[in-house]
């Protein structure tokens, strides 16, 4: 299949793209390297470096090269963010993806795949998170990606464009030591933690140990991206059937603890840790059932446990100590 990719040059879109074409798929990626990465591109995948906000480059693309299907990462992706800057999400993301969508419907595209969130779940009834439970999106961010899967479902029933919209939380681990994660400015735990082995930060700190956990810390559901990315290309595949929406996660949670803990055993490194305030908008626990997606189509994870994930993660770093050159 011919598939255009936005934010291909991500983290997460480049590890789908990778996959892509080693099931034989041809990838065009759409990424204005705004936070993506040149090297991170597939040297097999078509590389359009342009803006989503920029409707004629969008629509040139799909002009030229024609795409059976659309998967879309490239977005501002922050919780914290998206707070103090409410346009750039309920803004810049949604008026991003509705040019993404009016013209991938005009131009004829059938089937979407969507990178959404589990930041759709403030204050969910039960944990793990099933698909059903009911949406009250925790930030700017939540809230855009939840219009975007409104826009799809209007999409699908007037115009037949097939979606699935996927969400997820922690995605984290490296595809292979030339495929991981960096952003700029870091702020995700286990890329932090790794800093620090690597001597780069003195210590991490801990957002709060006061929270209603077993040891205090918070909770959270760290999903391998290898797993994540095979997750994307089913989702895909079954579009034929009609559209979905899944929840994915590791199926269990791990402390901030842990993972400094973990990341201590993987690297041998002492990793100093100090307690500081909570982070504001933190949840204690969140944990996703990835219940309905194991059971209609198959997913399982192959990187459940958490010495694995962050031992492919701490390879790319080793590797890759100051990032990516591009
Ligand atoms: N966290 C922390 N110190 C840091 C960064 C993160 O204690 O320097 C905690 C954060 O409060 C959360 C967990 O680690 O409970 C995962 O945070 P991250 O930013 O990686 O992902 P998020 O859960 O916000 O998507």
């Amino acid at each position: 299949m011919k598939i255009l990719v936005t934010g291909g040059a991500g983290y997460i879109g480049s590890v789908v793209v990778s996959e892509l074409l080693k099931m034989g798929d041809e990838v065009i990626v759409f990424d204005n390297l705004s936070q993506g990465h040149r090297e991170a591109v597939h040297p097999d995948a078509v590389f359009i470096h342009a803006d989503l906000a920029d409707r004629a480059a969008v629509d040139d693309a799909l002009h030229t090269h024609k795409p059976e299907a659309i998967m879309h990462f490239a977005s501002n992706t922050l919780v914290g963010e998206s707070v103090e800057k409410p346009f750039l999400y309920l803004g810049d993301n949604v008026r991003n993806a509705l040019n993404l969508l009016e013209s991938a419907v005009e131009h004829g595209v059938r089937r979407f795949i969507l990178s959404s969130t589990a930041n759709l779940f403030d204050d969910p009834e039960e944990i793990p998170i099933k698909a059903e439970e009911r949406i009250v999106p925790g930030s700017p961010y939540g809230e855009s990606k939840f219009i975007i899967e409104r826009l799809l479902h209007w999409m699908d029933r007037l115009y037949g464009l097939r979606y699935a919209a996927l969400r997820y939380f922690n995605a984290c681990g490296a595809a292979h030591e030339d495929l991981g994660e960096q952003h700029d400015p870091e702020t995700h735990l286990i890329p932090l933690v790794l800093q620090v082995a690597l001597g780069q930060r003195e210590k991490i700190v801990i957002f709060g140990d006061d929270y209603p956990t077993p040891d205090g810390t918070c909770i959270r559901d760290y999903i391998h991206v290898v797993d994540l990315a095979q997750a994307h290309i089913l989702a895909l595949r079954a579009l034929e059937h009609g559209s979905r929406t899944y929840n994915l996660g590791n199926g269990r949670g791990f402390s901030v603890k842990e993972v400094i803990e973990t990341a201590r055993r993987v690297t041998g490194h002492p990793i100093p840790a100090q307690i500081g305030p909570r982070r504001p908008g933190d949840p204690a626990v969140l944990i996703a059932s990835s219940e309905k997606i194991k059971q209609e189509l198959g997913w399982q994870p192959q990187y459940p446990d958490l010495e694995q994930i962050i031992a492919t993660a701490w390879a790319w770093h080793q590797k890759h100590p100051d990032g990516y050159a591009a």
